[in-house]
């Protein structure tokens, strides 16, 4: 994912817009949020060891970058995994283009639990790996593919192990689980200067959002993660999910923090990211936010190994992949 270019202006043009036209729907919601606020919740089960055990799976078998052995060995490991722990799986895939014109093959993976009802959320997650370390401190290795174990492996181990724990106990509402293929593909940072219009990122989830994998998809909402995994990390309220889903952004920071993750979840607002939940919103307009890792001290604005060599197994800390878990699973028992 990256930071997008859109002029202060512009943003602040759609905000105020977008302000004044749910103005009216905020206020309802905000009486629904307001008692789910004054529910006692009590924490769910996550195993974190489980989640980080998932995570190192996909990393061993090396940078999953489209078309490479590595990627088709790790789709095999998680469709197996998938259908492990649910009997309804769909393997979507197909070819897109990536912005140097090679054709890349994809696969996105769709786990669902209660297909039949229309109640439902979807969380999601990119599970392919960066082709080039762009932003590596060492130019040589600008051209090496990463292990992405923050950017990918994270959030696809949380989701794992969340569809463990619903094999064990199965959720109240519809959930699907997506594995979003191709995010990670755009163009190299030197390139993107010049020629890059955003659209070469999130190819998986720009294909998903226009051919969902079941005529007429609903859900209610849906929650991606993006880089969930590094130590410490600060999950700050993304201007993108703020603007079209901010209900759900209140209400997963509510959960986080009644469970004590105000650390993790501070109620902060931070810039804009083009990131799978982008074209998520745009194209299939499902409100849908990006819980990921903004680091206000960095100079990227992302975790200091984001897009580097360094984004491997010593970037993940079990105590972050057992609050995300543990926040999402609230969040699932919280809906009716
Ligand atoms: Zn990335």
């Amino acid at each position: 994912m990256k930071i997008p270019k859109l002029p202060v202006i512009l943003i602040m043009a759609v905000i105020l817009f977008s302000s004044c036209n749910n103005a009216n729907r905020n206020k309802n919601a905000g009486n629904e949020e307001k008692q789910k606020q004054l529910e006692p919740i009590k924490i769910p089960p996550f195993n974190a060891d489980s989640a980080y055990g998932y995570v190192k799976t996909q990393v061993d078998f090396g940078p999953r970058v489209c078309n490479s052995v590595a990627h088709e060995k790790c789709a095999e490991f998680l469709i197996k995994k998938l259908k492990q722990f649910c009997p309804d799986v769909i393997v979507q895939k197909g070819q897109v283009k990536a912005f140097n014109g090679s054709m890349l093959n994809f696969k996105n993976l769709i786990a669902s639990y209660n297909p039949g009802t229309n109640n439902r959320i979807f969380l999601c997650s990119h599970w392919d790996s960066r082709p080039f370390a762009d932003h590596d401190p060492d130019v040589k290795k600008h051209t090496t593919p990463i292990d992405g174990a923050n950017d990918g492996a994270s959030g696809v181990g949380i989701l794992l192990e969340i569809a463990r724990q619903l094999s064990i106990s199965k959720p109240a509402i519809g959930v699907d689980i997506i594995f979003l293929d191709a995010e990670d593909y755009g163009p190299p940072d030197d390139r993107q200067r010049k020629e890059d219009t955003g659209d070469w990122w999130g190819l998986g989830s720009q294909f998903w959002a226009k051919n969902p994998h079941k005529a007429n998809y609903f859900a209610k909402y849906g929650i991606l993660l993006d880089m969930v995994g590094a130590p410490n990390a600060t999950f700050l309220q993304e201007e993108g999910s703020m603007k079209y889903a901010p209900s759900v952004v209140r209400n997963v920071w509510n959960i986080a923090q009644k469970l004590g993750y105000s650390d993790y979840f501070p109620y902060e607002k931070a810039g804009g990211i083009t990131d799978d939940h982008y074209y998520i919103n745009q194209i299939l307009n499902i409100p849908t936010i990006d819980l990921i890792h903004l680091d206000r001290n960095s100079k990227t604005g992302f975790y200091r190994t984001w897009h580097t060599t360094g984004d491997n197994l010593n970037s993940i800390d079990k105590t972050t992949l057992d609050v995300v878990g543990k926040t999402l699973m609230a969040v699932i028992a919280g809906e009716k």
